[in-house]
């Protein structure tokens, strides 16, 4: 212990945020305990996926060129369909991030004049350009699709009678945001997402419902399909790549909906028959292996900075004791410094790129300059420490991510470290 708080010292933590971390850490012991109970099971699952479809060293090898017969490909793709109990699934390095997978499976899924319904009220801010909340180029209104919203109760959850007076004759695809993005509401959980379905569907049998399941995978034992959605949608480069995927994304779902979302990235005609998967199969593979134990070293450092930050007297969402049912964790400092602090502390931390100093920008698919920090080995890799906040009220940093429990813990003692430093906090409240 000794050497490991003078290892910390030369790296920047001082004794007594070391010391302040300690205690915290000792304190989430059983907290910890429940989580690697999850991953256990996780863990279980995908190996089990991976022995029922036969995956073999041949699995590994991809293709080139138009990458029929890709068996590695096809392999994995039935792997994700078993493990989140879909009928069939896409997973590509095509699919450039999940943005695009949600763009694909809305763009694919609706035709003019249908309408999209989200039911869990505001989607993720680069969806608005996708839909055309904010007027964009290519958006699904400019193609005749419109879109409503029912919003999430004040107090979170999902709000019954809004979603009824939405669904209409036209109404095609509901949209259900598992995770909270950059909002300051309850992450929803797959219990919850399963009664709004069976609602949904008791009105409206044949409403295709998509749930984006960016950063909830593999935090809870089940997954939104097995609950009745008919499609998931996400990212590699969050949860199921386990930190190792340099690109991609998935849908798994109902056959119908994976094929018309595989016949718009390639063609009408092809679908899944194309797209070589090159060399990148060991990494997905490998992966998807890993992701249940990265996603749970996630989720212990987002308990982690739940509960420190809680005690340094800031508002935090979810709180120190909340059930988790995603990675992301919300810290409102309430003033711009607390934001930048905080992101210059996980940058310092990261394993790449730790010298350089992040800085608020106006990024594309934002409507607000928002600070980004991430050094990492997939570049913008969420799964890994990254911290990011728009800059604006109520000043609230998103922190997410870390390969391993000890990364993350380290990272977020260093934000403590660049709060104090910034003179955001003083050392008094480490008593
Ligand atoms: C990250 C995320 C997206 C978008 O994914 P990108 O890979 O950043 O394009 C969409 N929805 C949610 C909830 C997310 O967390």
């Amino acid at each position: 212990m000794q050497e490991t708080k003078k290892l910390y010292e030369e790296m920047g933590i001082r004794p007594a945020v070391f010391e302040f971390g300690e205690k915290i850490a000792e304190s989430l012991k059983e907290r910890f305990r429940s989580i690697d109970e999850t991953a256990e099971y996780n863990q279980l699952k995908v190996v089990h996926a991976m022995h029922k479809n036969n995956v073999g060293e041949a699995c590994l090898s991809g293709t080139t060129g138009y990458g029929y017969n890709d068996i590695g490909r096809d392999t994995l793709e039935k792997v994700y369909a078993d493990l989140f109990e879909g009928e069939d699934a896409l997973v590509r390095p095509q699919i450039t991030c999940g943005t695009h997978a949600l763009a694909l499976a809305l763009f694919s899924n609706l035709r003019p004049g249908d309408e999209l319904l989200s039911a869990a009220g505001k989607p993720y801010d680069t969806l608005e350009e996708v839909i055309g909340i904010r007027p964009s180029q290519g958006s699904l209104a400019e193609y005749g699709i419109t879109y409503a919203q029912a919003d999430l109760k004040p107090e979170g959850g999902f709000d019954f009678e809004a979603i009824r007076a939405k669904l209409n004759d036209r109404t095609k695809l509901v949209t259900i945001q598992r995770s909270k993005g950059y909002q300051t509401r309850p992450t929803l959980s797959v219990d919850e997402i399963g009664e709004a379905v069976k609602f949904i569907h008791s009105i409206k049998p044949d409403v295709i419902i998509m749930v984006d399941n960016c950063y909830g995978e593999f935090v809870e034992k089940k997954e939104p399909l097995s609950v009745g959605a008919d499609m998931i949608v996400g990212s590699l480069i969050k949860n199921p790549g386990g930190g190792l995927a340099p690109i991609g994304g998935y849908i798994v779902g109902k056959k119908e909906c994976v094929e018309n979302a595989a016949h718009r990235l390639t063609s009408p005609g092809l679908g899944k028959e194309v797209g070589a998967s090159l060399g990148i199969l060991p990494q997905f593979y490998q992966g998807l292996f890993m992701a249940p134990t990265v996603t749970a070293s996630a989720l212990k450092g987002a308990i982690f900075a739940a509960n420190l930050y809680e005690k340094l007297g800031f508002s935090v969402l979810p709180n120190g004791t909340e059930t988790r049912h995603d990675i992301i964790q919300a810290v409102t400092f309430g003033k711009p410094e607390g934001v930048i602090a905080f992101c210059k502390g996980i940058q310092a931390a990261s394993p790449v790129d730790s010298f350089a100093t992040p800085e608020p920008w106006p990024m594309p698919g934002y409507d607000s300059d928002v600070i980004m920090a991430a050094g990492n080995f997939v570049s913008g890799s969420s799964i890994e420490l990254s911290a990011d906040g728009p800059i604006k009220p109520p000043y609230s940093v998103y922190f997410q991510g870390g390969l391993t429990w000890q990364h993350a813990k380290y990272g977020i003692m260093n934000t403590v470290e660049y709060l104090l430093r910034d003179k955001v906090i003083s050392e008094d409240v480490l008593k």
